[in-house]
Order: C-alpha cells, then sequence, then structure tokens
C-alpha cells in the first residue's frame, strides 16, 4: 500500500497520474526520501514560474490588496523595456507603503553608459508616470549583479514588515526570485510555499523573511505594450540582446533613414550631418536608405530584407505609427523605443521621426551616454 508522500517545496499532495494537475510528480521522484513536485522542481531548477494572464481585475485586486496591508513593494522593470514594462497606477493601488524600483538586465549595457545615469532616468521617468520610488536600484538577476546589495536595500526599506514583489511578465521576475529564493533559502531548501492571493485564484511563491515576514512573488502581468507580445518567440529572441550591447555609429544627413529590422524606424528630417549611435541587440540589423524611398523599402521588404517582423509576427504586429520630434540644443538626445534599445544622436538642434508599431512608447531623454 502506498503512503501519501507531500510536495517538500509546497506542501501539496504528491499525484503521480496528471502531469497537468497540481501536485504532479514523475513515479522515480518518489523513490527519493525528499519530493518535491513538478512545479516546485521546475522553480528550483530551471528558474520557470508560470505567468498567468491576469484579467484586470484580478491584477486589480492584486495591487489593491497589497495597499491595504503594510508592506515593501518591489516593483521590477526591465531598463531595455522601461515603459513598456510599466505597470499603471501603481501607486495609487499600494497607498501609503513604500516601493522600490528594481531595473533588471543591467548586464546589457555597454560600459561607456553610466549605471548612475541609468538609474536617474528611472527615477524621473518614474515621478513623470506617476510613481515615487524610496530608491532606484539596478541589477542583473541573471549574472547575480547587485543582488547583495538589494537584499541589503530590502532589509533596510522593508522595517520588519512583508514584501511583494511586482512586474509584468518578462522582465526577468522569476530569475530574480530564484536568486532570492537561493540566498534566503539555503537552510532550508523546503521552506518555499505558494499561496494563494486573497480574493483570487492566483498563486504566489511565499518565501520566509523571518520569522514574522514573508516575501511575496505575485504572478507576472501581461502588459499589452511590451513589444515582446506583438513578436513571436523567434522574433523575441532576435531582439533580445543576449550580452553585453555594442554600440553602432551610423553619420546620416538630413533626408536619411534608418530601418531596425522592420520593427521600428527613424527618420532623420532637418539639421546637419551627424551621427546617430545605434544601441541594441547585436542581431538586429539596421539599414540605411533615403528618407523618399523609405515607405517603398518597407513595402516591398518588410518580412524579408527588413526582418524581423518573420511572417508569424506580421500577423499580429499593429502598423508602424510615427511620432514626430524636435531635438532641443545643446543636450544629446536618446530616443528610446521600447523594447528594442535606443538611439543616441550627437549635435545640436534638428527634426526626426521615429516609427515604432502602434501601442509601443517611443520617448526621448538626455542621452546616457
Ligand atoms: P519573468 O517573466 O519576469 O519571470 O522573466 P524571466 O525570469 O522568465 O526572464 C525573462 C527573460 O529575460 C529570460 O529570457 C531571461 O533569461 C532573461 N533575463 C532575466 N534576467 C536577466 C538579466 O539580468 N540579464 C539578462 N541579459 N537577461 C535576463
Amino acid at each position: 500500500e502506498e503512503t501519501k508522500r507531500y510536495c517538500a517545496g509546497c506542501g501539496v499532495l504528491i499525484q503521480t497520474e496528471d502531469p497537468a494537475g497540481v501536485g504532479y510528480a514523475p513515479k522515480s521522484a518518489l523513490d527519493r526520501e525528499i519530493v518535491i513536485c513538478q512545479r516546485c522542481f521546475k522553480l528550483k531548477h530551471y528558474n520557470q514560474i508560470q505567468d498567468v494572464e491576469l484579467t484586470d481585475d484580478d491584477f486589480l485586486r492584486i495591487l489593491n490588496g497589497i495597499g491595504s496591508r503594510e508592506a515593501l513593494v518591489i516593483k521590477i522593470v526591465d531598463i531595455f523595456d522601461f515603459n513598456g514594462s510599466w505597470l499603471p497606477g501603481l501607486q495609487r493601488s499600494v497607498g501609503s507603503n513604500p516601493v522600490l524600483l528594481v531595473g533588471n538586465k543591467v548586464d546589457l549595457l555597454p560600459k561607456s553608459v553610466n549605471p548612475n545615469r541609468m538609474a536617474n532616468w528611472m527615477k524621473s521617468e518614474a515621478k513623470e508616470l506617476g510613481l515615487n520610488p524610496v530608491d532606484v536600484h539596478l541589477i542583473s538577476a541573471k549574472k547575480g549583479h547587485g543582488i547583495d546589495e538589494l537584499a541589503e536595500k530590502i532589509e533596510y526599506y522593508r522595517k520588519g514588515k512583508d514584501v511583494y514583489v511586482v512586474g509584468c511578465t518578462n522582465v526577468g521576475k522569476s530569475t530574480l526570485i530564484n536568486q532570492i529564493i537561493k540566498r534566503f533559502g539555503e537552510a532550508d531548501e523546503a521552506i518555499i510555499t505558494v499561496s494563494h492571493f486573497p480574493g483570487t485564484t492566483l498563486d504566489l511563491i511565499d518565501v520566509p523573511l523571518d520569522d514574522d515576514a514573508n516575501l511575496y512573488d505575485t504572478p507576472g502581468i501581461i502588459n499589452r505594450h511590451q513589444m515582446a507580445h506583438y513578436v513571436d518567440a523567434k522574433d523575441l529572441k532576435t531582439i533580445t540582446p543576449k550580452k553585453e550591447i555594442k554600440p553602432h555609429v551610423f553619420q546620416l544627413n538630413p533626408q536619411q533613414t534608418l530601418f531596425f529590422g522592420g520593427l521600428a524606424r527613424l527618420d532623420y528630417m532637418e539639421g546637419n550631418k551627424r551621427s546617430f549611435v545605434v544601441y541594441m541587440s547585436n542581431e538586429l540589423k539596421t539599414h540605411r536608405t533615403k528618407l523618399d524611398k523609405a515607405d517603398e523599402l518597407y513595402e516591398n521588404h518588410i518580412g524579408q530584407m527588413l526582418n524581423p517582423p518573420n511572417e508569424k509576427t506580421l500577423e499580429k504586429l499593429p502598423p508602424l505609427v510615427r511620432h514626430e520630434f524636435s531635438l532641443r540644443d545643446g543636450v544629446k538626445t536618446d530616443i528610446v523605443f521600447s523594447g528594442l534599445g535606443w538611439v543616441a544622436i550627437h549635435g545640436k538642434g534638428g527634426r526626426i521621426a521615429a516609427w515604432a508599431p502602434k501601442g509601443v512608447a517611443v520617448t526621448l531623454r538626455e542621452a546616457l551616454v
């Protein structure tokens, strides 16, 4: 007769029949002294946490739920998709709880970029978007950079209270949670549990911080403004930088255009000959053409020479929308294409137009370099 076994990770009753069901573990796992369910196994060994497509109601319920407790909120954004990974309305929902803004994927920044400038920009951009973080911190969840400092900041700002980690999908939240679990969970591997958020059916990963307080990972929220959701998996691989970005310099005359694959476009309309420095995935090809040929080139070569998008992406990609900007005198400007990277424009004044798929943000900022 079989004895009942429970997952050492989340406490669920282990079953070996339904791989898609809760508490599943393969039969061979029962030979081990300590059994964990497939879900916890994936979390532990492959950094995988199932992302849930939240309804706006569930999302709001979670945010408002956090607002009604005393807690530190950690909001994670992807520094290459700052606007696309923004969660609007967070400040209102979390009430007076402090928010620590964490920018992930700092390992992708070229050495020439000063991380402090990135952090300062994030702070001012956050304010503009209505959020007043108590601090901004940059990390690489993947490489483990800045994690110890983050742990110190969490201890400092939480003042003994619970911690909620929020962020949308693809910002590296699971990777970070796994780093945190590695640090806090070392002594006892079985302390991580999965709980439900009150009023929802959503799972939270629950990491004890001390006897009275926990760190909760809320589900990754799908943000419709993320470039990641408009491109298929293969294209996403191409546009996502894998290692430190290598800037590419283009000397442009006015009336010239740059295409970034076929996902974005930059028209140089007026100004002097000057350099445009592209900070995007090394695998995303930049094409230069004349402005008056650009529409035709796009029509004829989208999905072919101008790719990504590939055919699959083209089926769901919104049309490119044009945003026109005047450049200020005397400040170097970055044109930020959320989810792709940015282009630094040197020199004075001038006018440009930046094109990105409808719904994907294009913003200007004082250049980071
Ligand atoms: P989640 O959806 O927010 O949980 O994000 P994941 O943790 O699944 O990460 C999304 C993608 O970003 C994966 O391809 C990760 O490998 C990658 N990623 C996560 N953290 C980092 C990081 O610090 N640097 C880089 N370069 N990539 C990262």
